[in-house]
C-alpha cells in the first residue's frame, strides 16, 4: 500500500471527479479532476528539475489555490514541503535557507530579486515564482514552466515514515524550529480529524486562515481533502467578507480573533449561521467571554481543540457530548496525553503540569536537532509540548500557560492565565497578558500588562488595589503596565517573550 499523503487523500476523493473541490471569493472553481490535474502537471515540472531525494522545497507565497496545488504536488513527488510565514522579512528567511537548505525556492514576485540572490549565495538550485513571469537565468513563473508538462503522474511510492513536510513552529517563545512530519503523522491526524468531527462530502469548508502554518494547511485543508468534500477559499480573514460567505458554509475554522472580529459585526446571528454546523477554534486560548458571547449571538458553541506543529491535533472538545468552555477538551483517539510534575510523575485530577503526548501524529524531531530533540522527549517517549494544564473530573484539559511563561515568585509558582482571567473580566480592561520579570528578592516578579478598552479609564494603582482583595498577594503585579495593543505574530498568539525584553 502507497503511504503518500496524497494517495491517501486521491482515495477518498468523490468517485465523480468533477464535483469541486475549491473555490475561491473570485468563483473561480477548482474540482478534483483539476486538483488530480494541476498537481499531476507541477509534481512532473518538480521531478524535472533533478533534485535530490528529500529535497526540500521552501515556500514563501500568498495565499491561492495554486500554493496548495503546490503543496500536493511536493507529496505526489515525494519532496518535503516547507511553507513560509508570508510576513518573514529578509533576516528571517536568511536564517531559514541557511537552516533548512532547500534545493528549491518559491517567493512572491516582489521579494524575487533578494530571495533570489539569499538563496543563490546559500547554494539553493533553482528560485522561481509561482505565478507572475520574470525574466532572467533560472527565473520564471513555476505554474507557466508547468503548463507543457503532462497531467498524468503517479504518486510516487512513500513508506509512513518518510518526510511530508517540515513546519516551522511560530516562534512564539524563541527562534522558530523545524518540525519534521512524515506522511503517517498527517495521514493518522486527518483520519482522526475526520471521524471526530463527523466530515463528510457534503461538507463546505469557510477557509480563510494562512496556508503556512498547521491550522490552515494541515487541519483545515486536509478536513477537506480527506473528505472529498469543499471548501472556499479567502486569501485572509475579513470579517465581513466572511460573514457574506457564512450562508453558504457549513464548517468555519479559526483563530480566537477570528470570532471576536465576528462579533463585532452587527449581522453576525442565527440568521447569518443557519447553514453552519460547526466552528472550530484554536492555535491560542479561547476567552470565556467569547465562548458565552458567540454561544448567545450565534447559537453555535464553539469546539476548541488544541494542538501544535510538532503533533498536528491532540486533544479536542467532542463534536456529540458537552463541549466545555475554558476547556480543550478530550484526547483524540489514538493519542496518548498526560499532565506530569516535574518529576515526570502523573499529575491528580485539577493538578496543573506539564502536558506530554505520544502516538501516531507525533513529529520525528526537530530538523537537525538532534540533542534538542532528545531533550523534548521523556524516556518512555512521550513528547514534552512545553504546555502546563491539568485535567478536570471529566476527564477535559485546560491548558494554562507555557511552561517558559511560568513565573516563580519568592518560591511559588504563580500561572499567569489565572491573573489573566481576573483583570480581563474587569469592565475597563479588553485585554491583558501577565509575565515575570527579574526580581532581587523574589527572582521574578508578577508584571501585568493590560489593554484597556476604548474610551476606558483605570489607572495602576487601581488594579493592583482590586487585584489584592482577590488573590494571594504574591500573585499581584509589583507592576502594571497599560499599553495600546498586545504584540502578536501572525497566528495571533501574544509574543510574551517581547513584553518581557519590554518591560524587563
Ligand atoms: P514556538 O514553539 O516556536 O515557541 P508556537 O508554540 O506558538 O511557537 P505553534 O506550533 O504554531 O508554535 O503553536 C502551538 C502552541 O499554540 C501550543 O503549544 C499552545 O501553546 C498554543 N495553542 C494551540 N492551541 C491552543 C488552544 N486551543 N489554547 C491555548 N493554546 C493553544
Ligand atoms: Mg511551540
Amino acid at each position: 500500500m502507497n503511504a503518500n499523503l496524497y494517495a491517501h487523500f486521491a482515495s477518498h476523493f468523490p468517485a465523480d471527479l468533477s464535483r469541486c473541490c475549491i473555490e475561491t471569493a473570485e468563483q473561480k472553481y477548482y474540482s478534483y479532476l483539476d486538483i488530480e490535474r494541476a498537481s499531476a502537471k507541477l509534481a512532473n515540472l518538480l521531478c524535472s528539475l533533478g533534485l535530490s531525494a528529500g529535497a526540500r522545497i521552501a515556500v514563501q507565497v500568498e495565499k491561492s489555490p495554486e500554493a496548495l496545488l503546490l503543496y500536493l504536488a511536493s507529496l505526489r513527488a515525494g519532496f518535503v514541503f516547507l511553507p513560509l510565514n508570508t510576513a518573514y522579512q529578509r533576516n528571517e528567511i536568511a536564517y531559514f535557507i541557511e537552516d533548512a537548505q532547500p534545493e528549491v525556492f518559491i517567493c512572491a514576485p516582489a521579494n524575487f530579486s533578494w530571495v533570489s540572490q539569499l538563496a543563490f549565495q546559500a547554494g539553493v538550485k533553482r528560485v522561481f515564482t509561482l505565478d507572475a513571469c520574470r525574466q532572467g537565468p533560472n527565473q520564471g513563473s513555476l505554474l507557466e514552466r508547468a503548463l507543457p508538462m503532462s497531467d498524468q503522474f503517479e504518486t510516487v511510492q512513500s513508506n509512513g515514515d518518510d518526510l511530508a513536510a517540515i513546519l516551522y513552529t511560530s516562534g512564539t517563545t524563541g527562534r522558530s524550529k523545524g518540525a519534521m512530519l512524515s506522511h503517517r503523522n498527517l495521514s493518522s491526524n486527518a483520519d482522526v480529524l475526520h471521524q471526530a468531527w463527523a466530515w463528510s462530502s457534503q461538507d463546505v469548508l469557510l477557509h480563510a486562515l494562512p496556508l503556512f502554518h498547521v491550522h490552515g494547511l494541515f487541519v483545515a485543508s486536509h478536513a477537506v481533502l480527506r473528505s472529498g468534500a469543499r471548501m472556499i477559499f479567502l486569501p485572509k480573514f475579513e470579517a465581513k467578507q466572511c460573514l457574506e460567505f457564512l450562508s453558504r458554509s457549513t464548517v468555519m475554522m479559526g483563530v480566537p480573533t477570528y470570532y471576536v472580529r465576528l462579533l463585532q459585526e452587527p449581522d453576525f446571528n442565527e440568521k447569518a449561521c443557519h447553514n453552519m454546523r460547526l466552528f472550530i477554534s484554536g492555535s491560542a486560548p479561547l476567552l470565556m467571554e467569547t465562548f458565552t458571547e458567540f454561544q448567545s449571538r450565534s447559537g453555535h458553541t464553539i469546539l476548541e481543540r488544541y494542538g501544535m506543529s510538532e503533533t498536528t491535533m491532540l486533544v479536542s472538545n467532542p463534536y456529540s457530548g458537552t463541549r466545555k468552555g475554558g476547556t480543550v477538551g478530550l484526547p483524540l483517539p489514538g493519542v496518548a496525553v498526560r499532565v506530569v510534575d516535574p518529576n515526570g510523575s502523573p499529575c491528580t485530577q485539577g493538578e496543573i503540569g506539564g502536558i506530554e503526548v505520544k502516538g501516531p501524529n507525533v513529529f520525528c524531531g526537530y530538523w537537525r536537532m538532534p540533542e534538542k530533540t532528545a531533550e523534548e522527549f521523556s524516556s518512555d517517549g512521550y513528547f514534552k509540548t512545553g504546555d502546563l494544564g491539568s485535567f478536570d473530573q471529566d476527564g477535559y484539559l485546560s491548558i494554562v500557560g507555557r511552561s517558559k511563561d511560568l513565573i516563580i515568585s519568592g518560591g511559588y509558582n504563580v500561572y499567569p492565565k489565572e491573573i489573566e482571567s481576573i483583570l480581563d473580566e474587569m469592565p475597563e480592561i479588553d485585554e491583558s497578558a501577565v509575565i515575570g520579570i527579574p526580581h532581587a528578592d523574589f527572582g521574578e516578579a508578577v508584571c501585568a500588562v493590560i489593554v484597556l478598552k476604548p474610551k476606558a479609564s483605570l489607572d495602576e494603582q487601581s488594579v493592583i488595589a482590586r487585584l489584592k482583595s482577590q488573590i494571594a498577594n504574591f500573585k499581584v503585579p509589583k507592576q502594571v503596565h497599560i499599553v495600546h495593543e498586545l504584540p502578536r505574530n501572525t497566528m495571533g498568539k501574544v509574543q510574551k517573550n517581547i513584553l518581557r525584553q519590554q518591560f524587563t
